[in-house]
């Protein structure tokens, strides 16, 4: 698989057209073929062959991870079985007693990571509100090895200024990890920005079609890339060759999708700005988002996914029931769009106290805009408003006159 063009030569629209195209010896195939073999012959035993097992290295994962770390900007890419599993690989490079320094509003499984490796004493854990300079400089203070960050957050889409934390880490020597899940390489390059790794959750845009759960981590250094490598051999988390056919076969249209699904993204969040049932949406497109003049100076776009704080009046469970173009669940960046209750679904395992401090009401719904029209989805969202303010009208009758009277 020689690959006489250099990835950066190429625009990243062309690098995923054509990643493993007519690249097959054995039948000039167009399409790249699956290779699910568990192993491969040695034509010699004193002559290791390019692949020997598949845990450490099929054709099939490597052109997923070769165009993979074209677009970041990598030199190496590591696949792995979930975004899970490329968090915790990154975490092989600290030793006990090292500091790591983490988002307080990061990815809940993430968060449940950090926490039970720090509980087992595999190194020290600093959460801190990365998009407030004051704590940035209190975790930086402590020295960490390592410092993740995940821009923007979920679900309130805050956006940490990455130039600033890959300036202090540079002070202290960090390696800086940003989890770009949220938006892709479509979309933002944390690698250009100077961060040392990405990682990535493929299951959401890279993917893009909700049928493959994988991860990968994207190294800027090829040292630092082997070193990763190396430790997903040698603890077993790579990522399986069907995994990585389906999900270079996804990856093919992430231009036209990202693109299409924020353009929807932004005409939804418009048009529901309008609506007086909507109290705050959080949409970094919008000059009113705080992070909106950074997402600017570092993001190619704002992406699809958005969140809703709704007025009083409307029962937001009651408005999730009756949306019928959302599918109540979990994950996004797929095709379909999807609609969730921070507070009863993804951020369920917090308490309500630690909910109110990092600003997630009950009354907050998450979106992920997908592929459909958004005229559609506008009056969807309108329909099961009127819905969702009418019952919400009727059950807040039976507390108090007065709360009634506003739900007239
Ligand atoms: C989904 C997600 C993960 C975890 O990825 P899995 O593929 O579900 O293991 C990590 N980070 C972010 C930001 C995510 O959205």
């Amino acid at each position: 698989m020689s690959d006489v063009k250099r990835p950066d030569a190429l625009h990243p629209e062309t690098l995923i057209a054509t990643a493993g195209v007519a690249t097959d010896p054995a039948f000039n195939s167009v399409s790249p073929p699956l290779h699910l073999s568990a192993n491969y012959g040695w034509n010699d035993p004193l002559e290791k062959p390019q692949y020997d097992y598949a845990r450490s290295g099929n054709p099939t994962r490597t052109q997923l991870e070769e165009a993979l770390a074209g677009l970041e900007g990598a030199a190496r890419g590591v696949v792995v079985s979930s975004g899970m599993a490329a968090l915790d690989l990154v975490l092989n490079l600290v030793d006990p007693g090292e500091i790591v320094v983490a988002p307080h509003d990061c990815y809940g499984g993430t968060h449940r990571l950090l926490t039970a490796r720090a509980k087992r004493g595999q190194f020290e854990l600093v959460y801190a509100n990365q998009t407030d300079p004051a704590e940035l400089e209190a975790a930086f203070a402590r020295k960490p090895k390592l410092v993740l960050l995940e821009t923007p957050s979920n679900p309130l889409l805050r956006i940490t200024d990455i130039r600033a934390v890959v300036a202090h880490a540079k002070d202290c020597g960090a390696i800086v990890v940003a989890d770009n899940t949220f938006l892709s390489p479509a979309l933002q390059r944390p690698l250009d920005l100077g961060c040392d790794i990405v990682v990535h959750s493929t299951t959401k845009f890279i993917n893009g079609h909700s049928d493959v759960v994988g991860g990968a981590v994207l190294a800027r250094d090829k040292a630092l890339g082997d070193d990763l490598a190396w430790w997903a051999n040698c603890t077993g988390v790579t990522g399986a060759p069907f995994d990585s056919f389906l999900t270079l076969r996804g990856l093919r249209t992430l231009f036209p999708r990202v693109e299409r699904q924020q353009a929807t993204a932004g005409d939804v969040v418009s048009r529901l700005a309008a609506d007086d049932r909507v109290a705050n949406i959080y949409y970094p497109g919008l000059a009113s988002h705080p992070g909106h003049e950074v997402a600017k100076s570092q993001q190619k776009g704002f992406g699809s996914m958005f969140s809703v704080g709704f007025a009083e009046n409307v029962d937001v469970i009651e408005l999730l029931r009756n949306l019928n173009l959302f599918t109540i669940a979990e994950s996004l960046g797929g095709f379909e769009s999807l609609v969730c209750t921070p507070a009863t679904m993804t951020h369920a395992a917090m308490t309500p106290e630690a909910r109110e401090l990092a600003g997630i009401s009950d009354r907050l719904v998450r979106f992920s805009i997908g592929l459909e029209h958004s005229d559609d989805l506008v009056r969807d969202i309108v329909t099961a408003l009127d819905r969702a303010v009418e019952s919400g009208a009727e059950k807040v009758a039976y507390l108090s006159s007065g709360t009634a009277s506003k739900c007239a």
